[in-house]
This record gives C-alpha cells, sequence and structure tokens, in this order.
C-alpha cells in the first residue's frame, strides 16, 4: 500500500490553503472598508486588521494540525481565543500526490519551523498599492529554509472583472517552484529592483553604485521575489536592515528551489532556527542568474556600514 505522505509534504499542502484562506481574509478587509491601522515602531511600520486576522488564522490552523512545529508571526498579538471561522483545515491535495525529496522524507514536527508573514507590503495595501501585497509562510529545518508558499491575493486585479483574481506559488527545494512561469530577465540589463516605503541614503547610494539601466521601487519582499522569478528584474538590493526573517524564509526557499540566491549584502546566507535574530541587519541581496555580477559589485563603504 501507499505510505502516508511525508510530514513536509503534508505541512506544504495545508500551508497553500492555510494561505488562501489567508488571501480571503486580506480581500474581505479590505473590501469592509475599516483597515484598523496602528503604527508599531513609526509611521512606516504599520499592523492592519488584516495583519492581525490573517496571523490568527495562519497560525491557530497549523498549530492545531502540527502542534509540535515552531511557529513564528510577524505579528505580537494577545493570546485571545481564535474563532472557528479563522481556522482551515484543508490541504491542497497536488502537493500531497507529489514525492518528497528523499533528504526531507525523515523530517519529524519537532524540526521544523515556520516563519509567517501574514501580510507583507502593509504599508502600500494601506495606500491602494494592491499588488505589492503577499502572504508568506516560509518552512525551515535545520536553519535552512527549505520550502514556502507565497500568495497574492490581488494577483490580476488591475485586469478587471472576469479575470481570476489572486495566485498561490509554492516550492520546496529539490522539487522547484509552481505557480507562476519561470522567467529570465532581459539578458544584458540590469534591472533593480528594492524598497519603495524604506529608502534611505545608504539603500540608494548602494543602488547608484551598481550602474542599473533602471529601478523598480516596489513594496514587499515576496512581491520583489517575484520580480525576480517572472523575469521582471535582474536584482534585489536592499542595502538597510528593517526586513526579516518572515520577510525572507518563503520567498528564499521559492528562489533557491528554482536556482536563484539571496543573502545578505555581504553575501552571507540566512538562518532561520527558531533561536536566530529576527532582524536581517545586514540588507537583502538576490537574484535569480548572475547573483556573483552584482555581489562584487557592492562598495565596501556600504558593506561597512551594515553589521551582520
Ligand atoms: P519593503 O521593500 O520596504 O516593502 O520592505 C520589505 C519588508 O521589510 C516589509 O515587510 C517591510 O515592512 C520590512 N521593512 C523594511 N524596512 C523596514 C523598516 N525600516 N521598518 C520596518 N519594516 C521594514
Ligand atoms: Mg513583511
Ligand atoms: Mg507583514
Amino acid at each position: 500500500s501507499m505510505a502516508s505522505p511525508a510530514l513536509l509534504m503534508r505541512v506544504v499542502a495545508s500551508a497553500y490553503s492555510v494561505a488562501e484562506k489567508a488571501a480571503t481574509i486580506v480581500r474581505n478587509v479590505m473590501a469592509a472598508g475599516d483597515l484598523g491601522i496602528v503604527e508599531k515602531t513609526g509611521a512606516n511600520d504599520l499592523q492592519t486588521k488584516a495583519d492581525r486576522l490573517v496571523q490568527m488564522s495562519i497560525c491557530a490552523s497549523l498549530a492545531r494540525k502540527f502542534p509540535k512545529v515552531t511557529i513564528i508571526g510577524e505579528e505580537e498579538l494577545p493570546a485571545d481565543e481564535v474563532t472557528e471561522e479563522l481556522i482551515e483545515d484543508g490541504h491542497c491535495e497536488e502537493i500531497l500526490k507529489k514525492t518528497c525529496p528523499a533528504q526531507y522524507t525523515g523530517i519529524k514536527e519537532e524540526e521544523l519551523v515556520i516563519w509567517v508573514d501574514p501580510l507583507d507590503g502593509t504599508k502600500e495595501y494601506t495606500e491602494g498599492l494592491l499588488d505589492h501585497v503577499t502572504v508568506l509562510i516560509g518552512i525551515a529545518y535545520g536553519g535552512k529554509a527549505i520550502a514556502g508558499v507565497i500568495n497574492q491575493p490581488y494577483y490580476n486585479y488591475e485586469a478587471g472583472a472576469g479575470a481570476v483574481l489572486g495566485r498561490t506559488i509554492w516550492g520546496v527545494l529539490g522539487m522547484g517552484a509552481f505557480g507562476f512561469q519561470l522567467t529570465e530577465a532581459p539578458a544584458g540589463k540590469h534591472i533593480i529592483v528594492t524598497t519603495r516605503s524604506h529608502s534611505s541614503t545608504l539603500v540608494n547610494d548602494c543602488i547608484s553604485a551598481l550602474n542599473p539601466d533602471s529601478v523598480i521601487r516596489v513594496g514587499g519582499a515576496g512581491n520583489k521575489i517575484i520580480q525576480l522569478i517572472e523575469g521582471k528584474a535582474s536584482a534585489y538590493v536592499f542595502a538597510s536592515p528593517g526586513c526579516k526573517k518572515w520577510d525572507t524564509c518563503a520567498p528564499e526557499a521559492i528562489l533557491h528551489a528554482v536556482g536563484g540566491k539571496i543573502t545578505d549584502i555581504h553575501g552571507n546566507s540566512f538562518q532561520y532556527n527558531k533561536e536566530v535574530k529576527h532582524m536581517n541587519s545586514a540588507g537583502v541581496l538576490a537574484t535569480l542568474r548572475n547573483y556573483d555580477y552584482y555581489a562584487s559589485r557592492i562598495p565596501n563603504t556600504v558593506k561597512q556600514s551594515l553589521v551582520p
């Protein structure tokens, strides 16, 4: 008889459905019109009702199914009882049918850490730049991002009525990534994607030093990785602290699953064990291809300003 699916595949299959439920909540909160905005550290660090409800939904849904997994979410919330209507207990059947990469078949619940960004691109969400928003569920094992789900709740919203709204991208190291068309950026062009709402002199100086053909400024770490894997940009460059482990875990797993690379600005890989510092203090450098071209051109002065 068929062996039951490996834990990792069951977690990814559930995370897929949980992320789709999350996307529905993100759209419903916006449609209802009361965003309930709260400033966390300041005016550029916001939390909305959607961030709160989605975090409750994702964390409670996954914890119920996988009680021994460590789940770390971005938002600090009171330990309220989560209402049943926020719980998603479904899973994606297609993911369950896939073969788990051999190196991950023996993973146990206590060995997994799930990093949750319930709503990445909150600033843009509050400003109506809806396709910048993503829901990020990253899965780590042995300190490495090995699987991830990115839901984009407003994918296609500019296509208007009739277009299917929203999509879910997922990937596992050693298996690949699905739910989008992998596309390389135009050959010989240096298109940099970076922050829209968290710029600084250092962020801009670093980009100038790379002498890009063009610069795309959009919100969200998840959204910027999508720009890389769909060939809209050739490098994601962010020479600043601010981005956290829940911003990079799911994007890293998906980017690495298709042969890309993400590190801090020094070239250090990110660690995702449960004890790790949340802040990615030394920024972000990511590409689908030609990582070394960009890494070798980051100025030393920029590196010296960013302590890991
Ligand atoms: P951005 O590219 O500006 O959308 O940032 C990517 C992710 O990092 C988002 O989740 C931001 O909220 C977060 N982030 C980046 N810089 C900062 C900052 N200075 N303060 C708070 N969050 C930040
Ligand atoms: Mg975020
Ligand atoms: Mg967030």
